[in-house]
């Protein structure tokens, strides 16, 4: 008797499937899709609920136009059967769109930030600002720059001085970002937190964090002047770093508030006294590995 209600509750159940699958089915497009899996009937109707899910976030994902549209409960993902022998296994799979915002981002790889803000990544030539003309001729440095640098020609980098706020880190940035999309290793780094750090690495790794940014392929060397200056940070940080540069045709960049004659008295006066034969050779230095160029605009920061 007990076999004969199991078997019984075991039919009923089988009914009740097949029911509100073929209620499911009688939306003609529900039909077509799960048509188009490919998958026999008597393994679909076993997930009527799971398809009509995952058939929801079709639809959502055909009438979609971007990421930020996304109407499926995993941003970026669909919700998506596979038959697996004899059971359909659901699955999470990135949208074309997410497909092709990770492809846009990858170049993310290949930028190395020392203390500058994550946004830095989203610079873009195509944002900056045009309505300020002195903007025109560093764009147009940056282009020559970029094909110097694809023949092989050893480029100088910039030393780019102006106002605060003017905008000077986001536009050698933005140059960096478009040379990370071609795949080259650029490293920005805020100069006087990199001091700071470096300073309190003497027992630990003091040496990788210097040669990572001596030997960085493509280098900015960010608010330069800003530090407070020693003898240290002088002749055995800053003096290394551009002498290794130098001799290896290291492509490197600067931003500062100061003029290269205002760098120079800066570092000149350090805490031990002043040393204007040692100021003067680092800014020779500066000189052989850039072209200086000036920012002045009005303060973007809010
Ligand atoms: P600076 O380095 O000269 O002090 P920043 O590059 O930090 O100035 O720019 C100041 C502010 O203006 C930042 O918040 C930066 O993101 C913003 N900014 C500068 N140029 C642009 C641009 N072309 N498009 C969008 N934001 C910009
Ligand atoms: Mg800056």
């Amino acid at each position: 008797m007990k076999n004969i209600n199991n078997l019984v509750e075991k039919k009923s159940n089988e009914l009740e499937l097949i029911h509100s699958y073929q209620d499911a089915c009688s939306n003609k497009d529900f039909k077509k899709y799960v048509d188009s899996l490919g998958i026999e009937e008597q393994i679909l109707i076993k997930y009527t609920s799971s398809l009509e899910d995952s058939y929801m976030e079709y639809t959502n994902c055909k009438n979609c136009k971007s990421l930020a549209c996304c109407k499926n409960k995993v941003i970026g993902y669909r919700y998506t059967p596979e038959k697996e022998k004899n059971i359909i296994k659901f699955s999470y799979l990135a949208c074309k769109w997410n497909v092709l915002a990770q492809k846009e981002n990858a170049y993310k790889e290949n930028l190395e930030l020392f203390d500058m803000p994550l946004e830095i990544k989203e610079a873009s030539l195509k944002e900056v600002y045009t309505d300020d003309k002195s903007r025109i001729p560093i764009i147009k440095y940056f282009k020559e720059f970029m094909d110097k640098y694809n023949s092989n020609q050893n480029p100088k980098g910039l030393y780019l001085t102006g106002s605060f706020g003017s905008g000077k880190t986001y536009l050698i940035a933005a140059l960096l970002n478009e040379m990370a999309k071609k795949k080259i290793q650029c490293t920005l780094v805020y100069y006087p937190e990199f001091l700071r750090s470096l300073k309190s690495s003497f027992q630990t790794d003091y040496s990788e964090k210097f040669d990572f940014i001596k030997k960085s392929p493509v280098l900015l060397l960010d608010d330069i002047g800003a530090e407070n200056e020693s003898n240290w940070s002088r002749d055995e940080v800053l003096g290394p770093i551009l002498q290794y540069r130098m001799q290896n045709h290291l492509p490197t960049f600067f931003t500062s508030n100061l003029t290269l004659e205002e760098l120079e008295s800066s570092l000149a006066t350090t805490s031990s006294g002043v040393d204007k034969v040692k100021a003067r050779r680092i800014i020779e230095r500066i000189k052989q590995l850039t072209v200086t160029m000036e920012l002045i605009g009005k303060n973007r920061r809010n």
